[in-house]
């Protein structure tokens, strides 16, 4: 792979902190899809704003990955790895259980996702029900398992990880742009029913630096028979104002800001942190 396909490693100095009472060891965030890319970086900026973090995925190699580079980083909280598949109740379960023994459970940072692409009649729908468990139902049950756990801390927040294909579509993807419509449906109705203790954001990106991105440079590259440069340039950021992609460790800022006292009256609302690609064009 070349320099342009080669996720950034997270350094301490892009970690935004935020002074906020609520930012310390006795106070749980869990993160999910915490192995790679977005995931990693919320649960990185997570534990370095001082919380315990307790980061999952079903990439067990990936998490440890993730919890090396927090010693690394010397974090001023910790990180707790709790490998479980989003697809199984029980062990969304005893995720949310083990998050609670550690503390007050009060952040829940919705991230872990997957991709399919193909034509809606060629839509696998074994496919579909997997992108749709993993992606909406699972946040819907875990902030229903966490949701109590916040009102009894008196106070909480639920990040959910969404895109621009939360607000327009391309075609080929219809499990994932229906995933991500459904979360913000989700982020508003926890918005609706958290009474204000609770509150609810999503982030909507465009194309964020990560494994999931960066693998598919070198192929969309051989495919259309241009070069690894165009393909960032022309197809990711064809019709975003932004020059370069965001940064993993953006989104993990971003998602700390939602959480902090700096966010209060974010609730129900969506960051659309997407370098003009939704709301302008040529
Ligand atoms: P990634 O592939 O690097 O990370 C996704 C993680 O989800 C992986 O670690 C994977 O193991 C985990 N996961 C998948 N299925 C799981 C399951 N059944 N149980 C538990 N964990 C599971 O991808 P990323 O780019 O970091 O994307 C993270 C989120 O951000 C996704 O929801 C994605 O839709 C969203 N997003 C990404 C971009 C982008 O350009 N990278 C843009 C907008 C939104």
């Amino acid at each position: 792979m070349g320099e342009s396909t080669t996720p950034p490693e997270i350094e301490r100095d892009e970690i935004h902190t935020i002074d906020d009472d609520r930012f310390s060891p006795e106070n749980v965030c869990i993160v999910t899809g915490a192995a790679s890319g977005i995931g990693r970086a919320v649960t990185l900026v997570a534990a370095a704003n001082g919380l315990t973090v307790v980061a999952t995925d079903v990439d067990e190699d990936g998490l440890e990955g993730t919890a090396d580079r927090a010693a690394e980083l010397a974090v001023e909280g910790t990180v707790e790895t709790v490998p479980a598949d989003l697809r199984d109740d029980a062990a969304m379960d005893a995720l949310v259980d083990a998050a609670a023994e550690l503390g007050e459970l009060r952040y829940l940072a919705n991230v872990a996702g997957l991709q399919h692409v193909a034509s809606i009649e060629a839509f696998p729908m074994e496919r579909f029900d997997e992108i749709q468990d993993v992606m909406l139902r699972a946040p819907t049950y875990l902030a229903k398992r966490c949701l109590p756990h916040m009102r009894e801390a008196d106070g909480g927040c639920v990040g959910n990880m969404a895109s621009v294909h939360g607000h327009y579509v391309t075609s080929d993807k219809v499990a994932y742009n229906v995933a991500k419509f459904g979360l913000r449906g989700l982020t508003q109705s926890i918005a609706a029913e958290g009474d204000g203790t609770v509150r609810s954001f999503s982030v909507s990106t465009g194309y964020v630096e990560t494994p999931l991105v960066t693998n598919q440079i070198p192929d969309t590259a051989e495919q259309r028979g241009i070069s690894e440069e165009a393909v960032v340039e022309d197809v990711m950021l064809g019709q975003a104002r932004a020059k370069e992609m965001m940064a993993p460790v953006d989104v993990g800022n971003l998602f700390v800001i939602g959480f902090s006292r700096l966010a209060r009256h974010l609730n129900g609302g969506d960051l659309l942190f997407d370098g003009g690609m939704t709301l302008t064009y040529d």
